[in-house]
Formats: C-alpha cells, structure tokens, sequence
C-alpha cells in the first residue's frame, strides 16, 4: 500500500524537476560565487538566475530579494531589521495567532525591551480591522500579519491591512510562507514592504528561503560578515538551495487557477463529506476566505493524537491542531485564539493538500476515517483529557 502524504503545510515533497537542477550544482557547479575565477562566476550566475524567478513569481524586482535560511530566519529578519533602522519606533503589531517565528520572536524582543501588541481574532480567525488601524501608534515601526494561517489557512485581506499601515507610516511585514504556491500575490499591485517565504513549503529543498523587501526601503543585516545578501545576511550562499528554490517558484509561477481550482475541489469534497457522515465533524474557518488546499476539521469527543495514529496505520499521513506534549494533550494556541472550546481543539485534524494530492488519496482517506473511528470507539482519551 503506498502512503498518502496530506501534511503539506508541515513540508512538501521535492518537485523532481527541483530534485533535477540541484543534483548538477551539488557535483560540479560547486563554486563560491563570491570568487572571481570562472567556477564562482558560474555560482553566481545560477544565483542571479533563481533570485530573477523568485522575483517574477510574484511581481518582485530581483533586488528586492534576500536569500535566506527559511521563512524562520525571514521573519525574524524583517521584524528586528526594520526595528534597528528605526531606533525611535520600538513598538510592533502582530496577531495571536502567528506562525511561533513572528509570535514567539515578538515574545522574545519584548524580552529585550520593545513593545509588542498581539491582535485577537474571531471564531473564524479573522482580524477585525478596526482594532488593527486602534493599534497603530505614532511609535508602531512594523505591522507583522500573515497572508495564511498555517493551521486553518484562513487569508489576512493583505491589502486593507498594508493601506492602512501607508496611512499610518507603519512598515507592513507579511509571511506568506503558507500562501506562496497556493493563493496568487502579485507584489505590484499589494502594499506589503516586507514578505518572508520558504522553498520547502511549495516543493522546494528545506533550509533556504527568500525575504522581499520593497525598493527603495533599507532595513539593517542581522548575519554580519562577509557583505552578501547586500549586507542583510552574510555568508557564503547556499547555492544548490538557491537553485532548487529557483525552480520551485518557477514551478510556482507556471502553475495555472486550474491547478488552484482542482485542489480546493478535492478538499470540499473532503469536507463535505466528512461533515456528511460524522455529526461530530466541524470544518474550522470553512465560511471565510482561506487556502485552497487546508482543511482543519474538529473531531469533537476524539482527540487529533488517536485519531492521526489510525490514520498512520493505514499509512496516511496528516497532522493535528493540537500537539502532545509529555502525554498531556495540549491545543493548538492559535485554535484557542479563535475561540474555540478546548475539547474541540483537541479533536483538531489538519489535512493538507499539494499539486501531487489526488482523487484517489482523498477517496483512500475517506474510505478509511470510519474504520479510524470505530478503532477508537469509547476509549477515546478525549473524554479523560485534562481541563
Ligand atoms: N511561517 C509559517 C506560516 C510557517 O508555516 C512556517 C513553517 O511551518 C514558518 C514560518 C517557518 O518556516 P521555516 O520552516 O522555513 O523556517
């Protein structure tokens, strides 16, 4: 029995022609492209290559992108960047329901002595824009909202948040780590001035990513030493990463709304026909604009734990809203967030689809969830979890 992959917002098969361009750089085109002899030149042209397709897949001019490690280091680039190039400004907006890499790094400068405020969000994960326009301050240097949840997929209207961000002389910084392959962006048109994205969530290798910072804006290097990445982060680039990136946003940009329109088919048909056969079944975030490709669906009376080890023995593969640490079942911060109940939270399944998924995985899945639950049946640690 092949395995079905449903865990794509956690990481994504490489695509093969990805797989297929780095093996050459990996073996021969090895060269530092800081070197001026011709096998770093050949390094840096492969590098001057991926950062013009990263760029064009979203509107981007190429010098407005910084090679990175991944959307981690991305994040964490923009928000402390544009902090230290405006020592006045020591204040940043952000949401509670951020990816750890804005949400924990926000934690971790408050730490440090700046001044962080983390907007709520409704039942569906929405952000209410008038409380986001109330938080700006005259001291607020940087906005950090995502473009996609990476649990529920819910979409941040990027565009009234960066409006109101120019309105109020606020840097607007977004992660689209989640929204890169899966929502078109088109970076002429959005008034976002920083953008974090990683390769390995649309097909690409782990560890690279890119930040978009907006022309003419500066924003201060955190990796100092050698003055690559125009100084923002130092290091000799990692070449073959740089080149499968290149290829995945190529891969990106070639993706046609067909490919965008047959997943988020898939994933209806998968939750309306979950919700059609367990009464205990509640898709998150189903009424509101999200990513085609996620479904976080509640299991109420089950925890996400019990049900994803049945899932795995029939060899599929998804993951939970809910993390279990030290068998203590604990929910998913940004489902609490949104408001939900505990005991729903902990009944959280995230499915996850990619341009690889197929009719018959999501057949597989559905075939196989009533076999799942009935494994289960009373034992269900749910009823016992502590409050
Ligand atoms: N931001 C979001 C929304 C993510 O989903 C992730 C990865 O899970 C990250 C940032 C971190 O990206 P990376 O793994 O490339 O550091």
């Amino acid at each position: 029995m092949d395995t079905i992959y449903l865990d794509n917002n956690a990481t994504t098969r490489p695509a093969p022609e990805v797989v297929e361009a780095m093996l050459p750089v990996l073996k021969d085109s090895f060269g530092n492209p800081s070197s001026t002899h011709a096998v770093g030149q050949r390094a840096a042209f492969l590098v001057a290559q991926a950062r013009r397709e990263v760029a064009s897949c979203f509107g981007a001019d190429p010098s407005e992108i910084v090679f990175t490690s991944g959307g981690t280091e991305s994040d964490n680039i923009a928000i402390l960047g544009a902090l230290r190039s405006n020592p006045d400004k020591r204040h940043i907006v952000t949401t509670k329901v951020e990816h750890e890499a804005v949400y924990r790094f926000a934690e971790h400068l408050e730490r440090e002595g700046y001044e962080a405020t983390y907007l709520d969000v409704d039942q569906d994960g929405r952000l209410d824009l008038n409380d986001f326009r109330a938080a700006l301050r005259d001291d607020t240097c940087i906005a950090s909202i995502m473009a996609a949840n990476n649990e529920t997929g819910v979409l941040s209207p990027l565009e009234q948040i960066g409006d109101i961000c120019r309105e109020r002389n606020v840097l607007f910084h977004t992660d689209a780590v989640q929204a890169i392959g899966k929502i078109p962006l088109d970076l002429r048109r959005l008034p976002i001035d920083l953008l974090s994205l990683s390769a390995h969530k649309f097909h690409g290798p782990k560890g690279i990513g890119a930040l978009y910072i907006r022309k003419p804006l500066r924003i201060a290097g955190l990796i100092i030493g050698g003055q690559q990445e125009q100084d923002i982060r130092g290091g000799t680039e990692n070449v073959p990463g740089i080149v499968g990136l290149g290829v995945a946003a190529r891969l990106v940009g070639e993706e046609s709304e067909k490919m965008h329109a047959r997943m988020r088919d898939m994933r209806d048909r998968l939750e309306r026909e979950i919700c059609g056969a367990f009464s205990f079944a509640e898709v998150i975030g189903g009424s509101v604009p999200r990513l085609p490709n996620t479904a976080m669906v509640a299991f109420r009376g089950f925890t996400a734990e019990e049900i994803l080890i049945g899932l795995s023995e029939k060899k599929i593969f998804a993951s939970g809203g809910s993390a279990c640490h030290s068998g203590a079942l604990e929910p998913s911060r940004v489902l609490l967030a949104m408001g939900i109940e505990r005991e729903q939270a902990i009944g959280a399944v995230r499915i996850s689809l990619s341009r690889y998924s197929t009719d018959a995985e999501i057949d597989r899945l559905l075939a196989v969830l009533p076999e799942v639950f009935k494994k289960i049946g009373s034992h269900s640690r749910a009823t016992s979890a502590a409050p």
